[in-house]
């Protein structure tokens, strides 16, 4: 088999004694990599780049399909962008995938039986990362969702499930709340779910949901999720699956793969043999799995599992292991968990479940995207925000209702969301950012672009600072915008 050169990452932090480790298991092994050594993270910042990589470095990691990556340091202070969030987005590394397992009766864990693979938007939602400050008391960050986004990794999530065997998709959102964003990402789902009548769909509200993922994982198969509760939910099922010690994690896109794990560099053990490689070496052999090579990815699996087996661990295992009082084991530094591994290729687990890729397709097609673009967009009104800190919601109001004129009526006024005019409690606590809703009166013609800037005009005349605007859409006929709480 002709070597694939893959860019490797050693990292910071305990990163370069885990990577180290884990690549020794992975040659060893059979893989047929080629490693080409790269430098990001700590000192590549330091050196004055504030993303943490080199123009060269992305060649290099543009010009091949899978990249290997050991945990980085993020230098504290805001000057520093996350190298991680910045790669996938990108590469468009639309999936991140994250299985979480527990591998009792060996590893005690809370959650016996524990099989879950949260499969994590990667793009899109808060992590646009873009927040602006309007006012003196308010900041905003703005949550994108799109159509292809939503698309991409539901497909993403049905297409794993029908190669790795699994039968049942549970969605997660918080539609109930917002309902145009997460109503998407819903919605999407529910399209593509129809498509794939041979595995089980539901749909949870993201926090009963956590809930119920967090009590009984047994009842969980694959989980597609948006960015941040994505996020959020794959440390807590690799956490209570056994350790972040093991989680390993895969950020798959059409063209390019970055495979990491997903605890970080954990300074206060570097340089002292002490780490649990697993998360990187399961990582790895993710990557083995998507370029291909099947045969090394279980072997090693297979091995790794062995030596988990016998009981050879890391002082991560062996401080659960005493937790739960058990006594029987070798406690072992990396590189010795590395040459204990590689001492038993070729033996399978007798107690754990060992791995078998044989049946897995893993050839994912570039998903098919629905092409949305002539989709009808028609201006139905303005939503203005206003920077205003003297007046009242009541006095706001009737300013705004003279400065409409012919074209719009004020519909409602709106502070974090809440209805405040007309007809606003006392009781509402206000801040300094209004939303103001203008749409035209019963009868007239929908409003046009210069309609809304003589109204901004008006506005700018009576000193009132509008900070923003919002076009408000009937988007093939159906409102396009959210209703303001109470309206
Ligand atoms: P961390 O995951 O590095 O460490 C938290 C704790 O988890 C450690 O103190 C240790 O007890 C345990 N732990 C983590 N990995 C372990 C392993 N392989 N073996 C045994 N125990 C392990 O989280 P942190 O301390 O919050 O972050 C440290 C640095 O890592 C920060 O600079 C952060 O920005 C960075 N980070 C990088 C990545 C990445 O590159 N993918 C991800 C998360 C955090």
């Amino acid at each position: 088999m002709t070597k694939e050169v893959v860019p490797i990452a050693r990292g910071d932090g305990i990163g370069p004694e885990i990577m180290d480790a884990s690549l020794h298991v992975l040659l060893e092994g059979g893989a047929a990599i080629e490693p080409q050594f790269i430098e990001i993270g700590e000192k590549v910042y330091r050196a004055g780049y504030t993303a943490g990589i080199t123009d060269e470095t992305w060649e290099i990691i543009r010009n091949h399909r899978a990249f290997y990556k050991a945990p980085i340091t993020t230098p504290q202070g805001s000057g520093y962008k996350s190298l991680n969030v910045t790669i996938r987005k990108t590469l468009s590394l639309y999936a991140n995938v994250r299985p979480a397992i527990s591998y009792d009766p060996v590893i005690p864990s809370k959650h016996p039986g524990m099989d879950v693979v949260v499969i994590r938007e990667n793009e899109e939602d808060l992590y646009a990362g873009i927040e602006h400050q309007q006012t003196p008391e308010v900041i905003q960050c703005l949550k994108l969702i799109s159509r292809p986004g939503c698309e991409r990794i539901v497909r993403y999530a049905f297409e794993y499930a029908r190669a790795y065997g699994r039968k049942k998709i549970t969605c997660m959102t918080k539609d109930n709340i917002m309902k145009l964003t997460d109503g998407l990402f819903h919605r999407v789902f529910d399209e593509i779910a129809s498509e794939y009548p041979d595995i089980e769909s539901e749909h949870w509200i993201v926090d009963i949901g956590i809930a119920k993922l967090a009590d009984t994982p047994g009842n969980f198969d694959v989980v597609v999720i948006p960015n941040l509760y994505g996020d959020i939910v794959s440390d807590m099922t690799a956490q209570i699956a056994g350790s972040v010690g093991f989680a390993p994690g895969a950020n798959i896109g059409d063209n390019h793969a970055m495979f990491e794990a997903i605890h970080g560099s954990a300074p206060r053990y570097a340089g002292q043999n002490l780490a649990n490689p697993s998360g990187v070496l399961l990582s790895g052999i993710m990557m083995l799995i998507h370029i291909g090579q099947i045969e090394a990815a279980e072997r090693i699996h297979n091995a790794w599992l062995k030596t988990l087996e016998d009981r050879v661990w890391t002082y991560d295992l062996v401080r659960k292991a005493k937790a739960a009082s058990i006594t029987s084991y070798t406690e072992v530094g990396t590189r010795e968990f590395a040459e204990a591994v590689i001492s038993r290729l070729g033996q399978k687990p007798e107690q754990l479940k060992a791995a078998d890729y044989s049946k897995a397709s893993f050839s994912f097609q570039k998903p098919k995207l629905t092409n949305v673009r002539h989709t009808e967009m028609r201006l139905d009104g303005v939503d203005v925000f206003i920077n205003e800190g003297r007046l009242s919601g009541d006095e706001l109001g009737r300013k705004l209702e003279q400065l409409a004129g012919p074209e719009f009526r004020l519909i409602m006024i709106t502070n974090r969301g809440q209805r405040v005019y007309p007809g606003g409690f006392s009781e509402t606590f206000c801040t300094d950012h209004w939303r103001c809703r203008f749409q035209v009166p019963e009868g007239a013609n929908l409003p046009t672009p210069a309609n809304t800037r003589d109204l901004l005009a008006r506005l700018e005349q009576n000193q009132l600072e509008w900070i923003k605007l919002e076009n408000l859409y009937l988007v093939d006929g159906k409102r396009g915008y959210s209703l303001g709480q109470g309206q």
